[in-house]
């Protein structure tokens, strides 16, 4: 799999939260290459399963289990452990809160977009069908001086269709989606920039990992799940998690890459190897356990400290039902939330070798022996 061309395909399709049919979809296809089983839950979770080798699946028994993979909420155990590895499929992006006289279109944020990275670029607003638009705001010359040192609060800035009022009240309706344009920029050797790489590259790990599992043994059943409105609150890994009750969960997200003005221990370098997060929030024998896989495999790796567990859906994961044993592996972004997310594609390499040779090396014995103390 050539990870450059299916990071540019993801990113190229639409996923706003809460409206993640159209790179589901996708999504939908790609993993069943490597899955035994794909589907798409209630929420829109796209959960693809990838059978391990030997044992049994648990109550439902055998490879001819239930697809749902789902299993009963009593604590009969799988003799096959669930491995639960998670990155979220939707991207920030607007919503349109109102047709304005001549047609302009006011807009509001779904999940942290930043309202200074907006004015200038291009958009798609997903009304009837994709229509491409402008984000418009007040000319330099007409704006009070003052005004001009400040970033543009979201009710300054319009979206400009260019058509005629009657055409576009036809065409859009109010809580129509709209995303900037923006396809993958080749900057030099495998750094690339675009949207969504939070968390697209995720997925795109996701693949990388059940691609390499191909070739290993592997024991647990592998539970890949593209989870829906992560940005607005992790709701599709805590759902998916609920359901799927995995033995072990892995978050793969984005996280904060080297910039300028960043203090070294607050940010991640680009090229060096995926994150491993460490903090409450994960599993202590998982973290370590990640360690010793990505030294014995000779796999570049960072360590991130993630005191604070919100904002990926590891949280999600370990707080579901009676809690689960849960990890995070990251990989560096910088300007996370712009339409220039910038990485370097090794890393998302490495992040798939070593999420694949955690997942071979996990036995039901280890599962069953997961105490944090
Ligand atoms: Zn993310």
């Amino acid at each position: 799999m050539e990870v450059r061309q299916v990071l540019r395909a993801l990113i190229s399709h639409p996923g706003v939260s809460g409206c993640e049919g159209g790179v589901a979809s996708f999504i939908k296809e790609e993993f069943s290459r490597y899955a035994d089983e794909v589907r798409v839950d209630k929420l829109g979770n796209v959960v693809a399963l990838r059978r391990g080798e030997g044992g049994g699946s648990g109550p439902q028994g055998g490879r001819g289990g239930d697809p749902s993979g789902r299993r009963g909420a009593g604590r009969e155990r799988a003799a096959r452990p669930r491995v639960m590895l998670a990155a979220h499929l939707d991207q920030v992006g607007l919503v349109i809160t109102a047709i304005e006289e001549g047609g302009f279109l006011r807009c509001a944020p779904v999940g942290g977009v930043d309202p200074r990275t907006l004015p200038g670029q291009e958009v798609m607003v997903y009304g009837r069908r994709p229509l491409p638009g402008v984000v418009g705001s007040l000319p330099p010359h007409v704006q009070e001086p003052r005004d001009q040192e400040k970033a543009l609060p979201y009710r300054e800035l319009f979206l400009d269709l260019g058509q005629p009022e009657e055409e576009v009240r036809r065409a859009v309706a109010v809580g129509d989606v709209a995303l900037v344009r923006r396809e993958l920029v080749e900057l030099a050797g495998e750094v690339v920039a675009g949207r969504a790489f939070d968390d697209r590259a995720g997925v795109a790990v996701l693949l990388l990992c059940l691609e390499e599992l191909a070739r290993l043994r592997c024991e647990a059943d592998v539970y890949a799940v593209a989870t829906v409105q992560e940005e607005v609150g992790t709701w599709g890994a805590m759902t998916s998690t609920y359901g799927l009750v995995p033995d072990v969960g892995v978050a793969v997200d984005a996280t904060f890459g080297d910039v300028l003005g960043v203090l070294e221990g607050e940010a991640v370098s680009l090229g060096k190897g995926p994150a491993l997060g460490v903090g409450p929030h994960v599993h202590p024998r998982l973290f370590e356990r990640l360690l010793e896989v990505a030294k014995q495999e000779g796999i570049p790796y960072q360590v991130e400290p993630s005191p604070t567990p919100y904002g990926t859906d590891a949280w999600a994961i370990q707080v579901a039902r009676e809690g689960v044993p849960t990890c995070l592996v990251s990989f560096p972004v910088r300007y996370m939330h712009t339409s220039v997310e910038t990485l370097h594609l090794d890393d998302l390499r490495q992040a798939g070798r070593l999420l694949a040779r955690f997942v071979a090396g996990l036995t039901a014995e280890f599962v069953e022996g997961l105490r944090c103390f």
